[in-house]
């Protein structure tokens, strides 16, 4: 799968890119992901990508053209592709979507900026504008990258075991989660399940999904 983000801060977004299930993924060949800069389109002495809103008001808008340069060059990457963009207004983000999105070959992800998009633009290319939760991020950046984390690591291999992705909290049929623990079997007087250091696996599957249903 290819995922595509555009955004003004690409340095910020590789740093994470590169890191845990993710940065993994990618160096497996699982995900080939990538930042493009809108500013490389942008035209002028000044690469300006964002200006004033006509009509007056707060912040900065992002310019149509440079996104609309970008844009068609990513599209030019495959034969189809999934846009996609950053906006409080979208459709909340959820598990089922990110499962469906895991199935696409390519995404495209617009990250908006300062005060939103030029509407020309969105009009123009309709991207599915998504949210991750009700309130106002500065940027769509952390937002971008919610979505690739919950997307990449439901590609197989992404995760060191692929019952991982199949066992948790919203999989079909799972219910949330069970609590875990781990080294040392002691701390400050507490314990951990015994049935979890008895070694009979049918009794902590069994164990486990008590645990899940209630
Ligand atoms: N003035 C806009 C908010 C701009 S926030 C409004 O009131 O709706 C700047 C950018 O950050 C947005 O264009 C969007 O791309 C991104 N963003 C902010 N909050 C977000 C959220 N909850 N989910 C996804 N993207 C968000």
């Amino acid at each position: 799968m290819r995922i595509d983000l555009i955004t003004l801060f690409p340095q910020e977004c590789t740093a994470w890119l590169n890191t845990s299930i993710v940065g993994r993924a990618r160096r497996r060949g699982l995900a080939e992901i990538a930042t493009a800069d809108p500013r490389q389109w942008a035209g002028g002495r000044h690469r300006k990508v964002d200006d004033r809103p006509f009509g007056g008001g707060p912040g900065m808008v992002l310019m149509a053209p440079p996104l609309a340069g970008c844009i068609d060059h990513l599209r030019l990457q495959s034969a189809k592709s999934r846009l996609l963009v950053t906006s409080p207004q979208g459709r909340k983000l959820d598990q089922k979507t990110a499962r469906e999105l895991a199935d696409e070959s390519h995404l495209i992800v617009l990250c908006g900026h300062y005060e939103g998009i030029d509407q020309r633009l969105l009009d123009l290319y309709q991207p599915e504008p998504f949210s991750i939760g009700d309130y106002i991020l500065s940027g769509g950046e952390l937002a971008a990258l919610v979505l690739v984390d919950a997307v990449v690591r439901l590609l197989p291999g992404a995760l060191g075991n692929d019952r991982s992705a199949v066992e948790e909290t919203f999989s079909p049929g799972h219910g949330a989660d069970h609590p875990c623990w781990t080294r040392p079997a002691a701390f400050r007087e507490q314990t951990v399940p015994q049935v979890l250091l008895s070694g009979d696996h049918a009794a902590i599957a069994a164990w486990q999904l008590a645990r899940r249903m209630k």
